[in-house]
Formats: C-alpha cells, structure tokens, sequence
C-alpha cells in the first residue's frame, strides 16, 4: 500500500460527498483515508449469536433474531401513526414495532423473506416487541463483511442528525478496505511481532473493524494499543536521546572538598537507601557531558533537601554556581535557613533573594553573584528576573515544581552560556504509567522510602456531627503544647462563598477558643488567598514560632511548610477536596517527634468517589498508593501537570486501563533505541518509515512536537 494513498481527503471516498466531508471532518476529525482507518469503534455489538423466539427473556438486552415478516398493519394513535409487524420464527410470534418514519418503512418491508432483526425487546401482555428494529435482509447479511462483532464508533448528535448513521460509517470502513485491498503496511518490525506474539497490522485493522470473533478482536485491539504506546514512548525516548546529544552540559567529573567534607563531617544522619541511590542517579548525570534534565518525586519529608543541598556541592566542587528556586517566600526562608545551619562548617556562601528583599541587599546579591562570590543562591522566581545574572550557573534546583511553569523554568535554561543542569523536585507522586507519558522525556529518579523512625499519622474520618468531640481532642493536643492546622476548602468557582465558610469557621473556632477565657487562653492565626503576602507572611510566622496555637487557612498553606511541632490537622469539608490535595495537607503534620494525627471532617451525604477518597486516605499515607486510586478515579487529564500533554489523546489504548502494555512498551522503545538509534537497520525498517510518516502527517498516531 502506498503510503501516499492513506493521505488522500477523505472527500475522495467514494460514498462521501461534499456534505459527508465536511461533517466528518468537523465532527471526527477526519480529515483523510488514514484519520477514518484509525476511527476505533467505541464498543461492540455481539452479533455471533442468534436467538428463537421462544428463547427471549425478559431483559432489555439486545438481541438478534433471524424470521419472517408475516403481516403488516398501521395502527392510528391520539398523535400520529404506528407501524406493527408481525415477526414470526418456527418457535414463536413477537412484532415489531416504528413510531417514526411509517410510510417508507411501510413501503420498503418485504413479506414472507428472511430477515435478521437486532434490537432490545420489551415485553408486554403476554408478548415480546421491538421497537425499531435493525434489520437486514438474511441473503445480504450473510454476505457482508461484518457479520459477527458489531462495531460501534463515535458519533455526534449533529452526525446521526444528518444522516451519518453508525450504518453509514460501517459502510464507509467496508468501502476504504475495499479500495485499499487492505493491503496496509506492517508498522513494527519482525522481532517486535514474534517475541510479543503480535497479529499483522492487516490483521488487526481488519479485526478492529470487522471482528471474526472476540478471541480476533482482542488480538487485534492488543496490537494496536501495542503500536499507539510504542510510538509514543519511542518520540519521547528519542528526544530525550537526541536532547542528550545535542545539548552540551558542563561536566562535573570532580567529587572535591565540599561534598566529601560535608558527607564524611557533617551529614546530620545517615542517608536512606532510595536517597543514596538518587544522588548516584544525579551523580552520575553530572558526570556526564549532557545536560542534565532531571524530575525527583519523593512524598512530602522523604528529604528530597538533603539530595538537593549534595547536588549543590558537587557543582561548587567543580567551580560552579547553583541555585534553589521554592515557589514561596516563607519556603525559600525556611530553605535558606535550614541549609545555612547545616553548611555552617563548610566554607560556603548562601544568599537569600526573595520578593522582599531590600534593594541595597539585593543590589550587593546581584553583584556577588556576578563576581562569583555567592556560592548558592536560594529564592523565589524573583531568581528568574533578567538582572539576576551569575558568574557561572551550573546547576538550577526547582522545588514543588507544579507550582511553576514551563516557561519560568526554561528561564533558568538562559542562566548561563550552556544551560545549567537541572532538577525539578516534586512532593506529588505521579504514577508511574503516567510519568511514562507525560515526562517521558525528562530523567526521573524516585526517593521511596521515608527516613527511619517517622511516626505513621493517625488519619480519621468524622461527621461533623461530631464536632464536639473534635474540638476536646484539639484542646487536649493544644495542653500538650501541639499545635493544630483547621483548613477549609477553597475552590475558585464560589470563592466568595468559600471565603464565608472559612469567616463562619474562624469565628466559630475563636469562640471555642477564646484569646482571654477563663479557661487557657489560644492564640491564633489567620491565611488565606485575599490577604496581602505581607500579612499571609506575617500570620505565617506567628504560627512557626509558636505563638499562635491553631492555624486556621485555606489550602495556601498546602507547599513545603514546615512547622515540627504542628501535630494535628484538620481537614473541613474534606469530601470537597482532591486525593493529592488532601495527600499534601495531611503531609504538613508528622514533621516532628510526637505522634500526629489528620482529622477529615464531613457532613453525612457523601458521594461513592468521596466516600473512596476519604478510605483510601484512612488507609494509606502512601503517595504512590494515592496517586494510583486518584488517577483511577479522576482519569489522566485532570491529573496535576498533564492538562496540556498531548500525549493523553490516545486513540485506542487508555492510560490507566492499559498500563501493562504501557510499560511492555515503553522498555520495548528504550530497547530498539538503545540498540539502533537511528533505526538503521534491516529489521527496524517498517519503525524508520512509520516514525518518518508519523513526523510527516502527524495522523498516523499521536504526534508528539
Ligand atoms: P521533603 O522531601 O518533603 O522536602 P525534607 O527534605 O524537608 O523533605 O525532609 C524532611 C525532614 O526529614 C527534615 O527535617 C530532614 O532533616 C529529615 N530527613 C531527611 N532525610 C533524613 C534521613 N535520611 N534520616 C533522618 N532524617 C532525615
Ligand atoms: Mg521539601
């Protein structure tokens, strides 16, 4: 088959004129031969078997039956007319029945031949009916090509409207098979298609859309979803095969003074496993003389810092400058600090550069970094503006990187001649499968192991009903010397009823604690979204310090806080928040020593997916785990970061669904690259032709720029 037939317009179909066109250009998407090949029915009709009258039962499924039409009568009714069939077999008499289009259906029945009817039944007074029937004539059924599995495509209102029935499309499919003596090319090599036990792509186009049986379109649907996730991995894998080669990194091939002082001296405990392994990961990208582009997953407190701070001294070590950008202020301080504290016997300079910053300081910062005199610098995006200028930037550290975007971050790509390497660091588990997918071009390395001796958190989930019981155990908590979060839910499309509910919760919680009763006397803290950062931070501060005992806020406290002695949090409304947000939250508490505990408060109604949601967080404090049942729940395209990935509009396989033919296919992928990058040989022929097509017309799967 020439591949150049499989680009004709559709409008070349014979049976698809100027109106088909347009509509199944609009309404489809399809646009050429090969748009309408790879239109994947959403489902089957099983057409294998036959029923006799005698056999129905009283259940609405469909069902096909071979008879006789023996009579025809119009019936008139208040409005209208309907047209009744009698339908006989040898076991039996039902009838068939049509509100709509009387007269030409009228006309067109025949007496006393075959016919195959399919259709749901209904049963009343003692007999079976079908209304609207799907019918054939037996003599042709038997002839055509989709005699057994029925396809079912996608279709629009605008489209059955006009005419465009699933019949139509049938028809169509069975015109372009016909045309193209279905003579489609093999798309995967020969050692692909015998170690997987695949069917021929000819084959599997036929069985797609003209099943022999289940047993044929299973295989056929294997192959194809195979062929999708295999050419998307192979794109990713190749740009990030190609990025390596092309773009020029700084090599970091000395592990020097710093590092080795700081990890032989003062490492403040002894690194987990999964963090030994991912500086080794990241050791090694140094090392190399690519650019380094780097994704690190690890679950809130899995110390993704330490990693960080290590990765640091290995560019200072080779006479480079790094920086840590985090997407707060309060985070950036609590950054600076912290790794101030821990470098302080290390003959490092660390800076701080925030939206704050003084113009004096910041003009001192802006003009040590260029003469090389700040060693790290940490920061908001206030890093990213143009006068920040370094004398040698080598490595660039994003933290919470969802909270960027893409264009911020390739800033720091500019931050030098070459760009820097980088590592973007989040606390939201992606799941594998669709890490795969939507980073599959970046490295990605995964810290999965908490540090020895974390306390689990006691998660619950109580009505709010019990609200009183609720505010007892956060006083006992708070006699301890605790401190406890109370955050309420804040979703952009009613924020100013949000808004209220959080005002109605602080009152209420003021008054249950108050600041000068009888009783002990509570401070506390107030932040949310319509306060100025000046006064967020203000309040902020207050609670790490400790001088407020109850934080009462909207999700804005959600990334990278850090407050040890906090031990309680309390989720409001938390059947209105996400797995991953509810994951982050309950992630700010068990920072410290005491046992901590996460509250989930609702009211008595909940929906199933609520009601998975609060279970699954009860259960588990694996982010992993989470992310797993949030992507099952929610589906992969409203998933943190994936919104914009083209990646996602796969045409027969399903993310979730096919996962484990994802994987098979990804390292299938990586395998064929590694092995011959430029599919060069012999064997990968069929690969190097489809990928040249794929790049070319950009319809044979999902194109990925
Ligand atoms: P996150 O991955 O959420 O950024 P952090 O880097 O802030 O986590 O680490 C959380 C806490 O765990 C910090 O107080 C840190 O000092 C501590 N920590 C990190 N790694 C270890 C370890 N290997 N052993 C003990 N404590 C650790
Ligand atoms: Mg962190």
């Amino acid at each position: 088959m020439n591949a150049n037939f499989l680009q004709t317009p559709i409008d070349y179909l014979k049976g698809v004129g100027p109106n088909r066109a347009t509509l199944l250009k609009k309404e489809l998407g399809v646009h050429t031969f090969q748009d309408l090949l790879n239109l994947f029915p959403n489902r089957y009709l099983d057409r294998t078997q036959y029923y006799k009258i005698s056999q129905l039962q009283q259940t609405n499924a469909e069902v096909q039956i071979v008879g006789k039409i023996t009579h025809i009568k119009t019936v008139e009714q208040k409005r209208g007319k309907r047209l009744v069939a009698t339908f006989r077999d040898e076991t039996g008499q039902m009838e068939l029945v049509w509100f709509r289009g009387v007269k030409w259906i009228r006309e067109n029945l025949k007496i006393n031949v075959p016919y195959v009817i399919f259709g749901k039944t209904n049963f009343f007074n003692g007999s079976f009916s079908m209304p609207h029937p799907e019918m054939e004539l037996l003599e042709i059924h038997e002839k055509s090509i989709r005699s057994a599995m029925q396809p079912v495509y996608p279709s629009t209102e605008k489209l059955s409207n006009s005419g465009i029935t699933n019949k139509v499309i049938n028809g169509l499919m069975q015109q372009l098979f016909l045309e193209s003596k279905n003579a489609f090319f093999e798309t995967l090599s020969t050692p692909l298609l015998e170690q997987l036990k695949l069917v021929s792509k000819k084959d599997a186009l036929l069985n797609v859309h003209f099943p022999k049986s289940q047993a044929h379109l299973a295989r056929a649907q294997y192959r194809l979803k195979f062929e999708e996730l295999f050419y998307i991995q192979l794109q990713l894998v190749r740009k990030n095969l190609v990025h390596k080669s092309k773009i020029k990194g700084y090599t970091f091939d000395r592990i020097g003074e710093n590092f080795t002082t700081f990890f032989n001296e003062h490492l403040p405990f002894d690194l987990t496993n999964a963090q030994k392994r991912v500086i080794k990961e990241i050791r090694n990208d140094l090392g190399s003389n690519a650019q380094m582009n780097r994704l690190l997953q690890g679950d809130v407190g899995s110390g993704k810092t330490i990693v960080a701070l290590m990765s640091m001294l290995i560019a200072l070590d080779n006479g480079f400058q790094a920086c840590l950008m985090a997407p707060t202020e309060i985070l950036s301080v609590q950054h600076h600090q912290g790794l101030v504290e821990i470098c302080k016997e290390l003959n490092t300079s660390i800076e701080l550069l925030t939206g704050s910053t003084k113009t004096s300081k910041r003009r001192e910062i802006h003009e040590k970094l260029e003469n090389g005199e700040i060693d790290i610098l940490i920061g908001t995006h206030a890093l990213l503006e143009d006068k920040v200028k370094f004398k040698n930037l080598g490595l660039a550290i994003v933290d919470e990187q969802h909270r960027f975007g893409v264009e911020q971050r390739s800033k720091l790509w500019h931050k030098n001649e070459y760009p820097p390497h980088i590592l973007v660091m989040t606390a939201t588990p992606i799941p594998r499968t669709l890490a795969m997918s939507v980073y599959g071009d970046l490295d990605i390395s995964i810290i999965d192991e908490l540090p020895p001796g974390r306390k689990d958190i006691k998660t619950v989930h109580r009505f709010d009903a019990n609200r009183l019981k609720v505010f007892h155990f956060i006083r006992e908590e708070i006699s301890k010397g605790r401190q406890v979060y109370i955050v309420y839910p804040l979703i952009q499309e009613s924020e100013s009823m949000d808004y209220k509910d959080l005002m109605d919760g602080y009152e209420s919680i003021s008054r249950e604690f108050p600041p000068n009763g009888p009783g002990p006397n509570y401070q506390i803290s107030i932040v949310h979204g319509q306060m100025k950062p000046a006064d967020k931070d203000y309040e902020m501060n207050r609670f790490v310090k400790g001088e407020t005992q109850i934080m009462v806020a909207t999700t804005v406290i959600e990334v990278g806080v850090n407050v040890p002695n906090a031990s309680v949090m309390i989720i409001e409304s938390a059947e209105r928040f996400g797995l991953s947000q509810l994951h982050q939250l309950r992630g700010r508490v068990g920072r410290g020593a005491e046992q901590s505990y996460c509250i989930l408060m609702t009211g008595h109604k909940l929906s199933a997916d609520a009601k998975t949601r609060l279970e699954t967080m009860v259960r588990t404090s694996d982010g992993f785990e989470i992310a797993e049942v949030d992507l099952k729940l929610r589906g992969p395209g409203d998933m943190m970061g994936t919104q914009q990935s083209g990646v996602l509009n796969l045409r027969i396989a399903d993310i979730v669904k096919d996962s484990e033919i994802l994987k098979i296919a990804r390292s299938y992928a990586l395998q064929t690259l590694k092995a011959d990058p430029n599919l060069a040989s012999d064997e990968n022929r069929p690969i190097k032709s489809t990928y040249a097509q794929l790049v070319k017309y950009r319809n044979i799967w999902n194109y990925i720029s």
